[in-house]
């Protein structure tokens, strides 16, 4: 079996945003993240619980119609993640672990690596999305501002807007 897909869409619509999505029990779960993700242990980005997507949804990039909420969609980041989330020391499958409301995730993608956690704050909706210690940890980088380019296309959002 191979793992599952991730997949981050940085979305200019009425707000800036990435759009984190996981494939877990056949649909993509999602976040809107604002400011995207960080690499620095000690920060928390705010995290806001969207609908699922179906699966095919993560190769999207284009301008939205009207009709699908609007704006230039760009595939900012991509690839595999395995569930790590625990509890009491136990491995905690990935469904049960989003509706406890702490998702621990390690990821392979292209400008991001290694843990990360989603942690449910207040209601249904609102959740930080931290990085964990470890591989993919450095305080330096910050690939939202040093790589803004497609990992599908090698555009920015201009050009996507501008080409369709
Ligand atoms: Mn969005």
């Amino acid at each position: 079996m191979t793992d599952p897909r991730f997949v981050i869409q940085h979305h200019l619509a009425t707000a800036d945003h990435y759009d984190v999505r996981f494939e877990i029990d056949g649909v993509l779960v999602s976040w809107a993240v604002p400011k995207g993700p960080s690499t620095d242990p000690r920060i928390r980005r705010l995290a806001k619980r969207t609908g699922d997507h179906a699966l095919d949804y993560a190769g999207y990039e284009g301008v939205l119609g009207p009709r699908r909420g609007g704006g230039t969609v760009q595939v900012w980041d991509h690839g595999t993640f395995r569930n790590i989330s625990e509890h009491d020391g136990r491995p905690v499958p990935a469904g049960e672990a989003l509706a406890a409301g702490h998702l621990s995730v390690d990821v392979d993608g292209e400008k991001i690596t290694g843990g990360y956690s989603l942690i449910r704050t207040r209601g249904e909706n609102m959740w930080l999305l931290v990085k964990r210690r470890g591989r993919g940890a450095d305080a330096r980088r910050d690939p939202v501002a040093t790589h803004p380019e497609s990992v599908l296309t090698g555009r920015t959002l201009d050009e996507i807007a501008a080409q369709g």
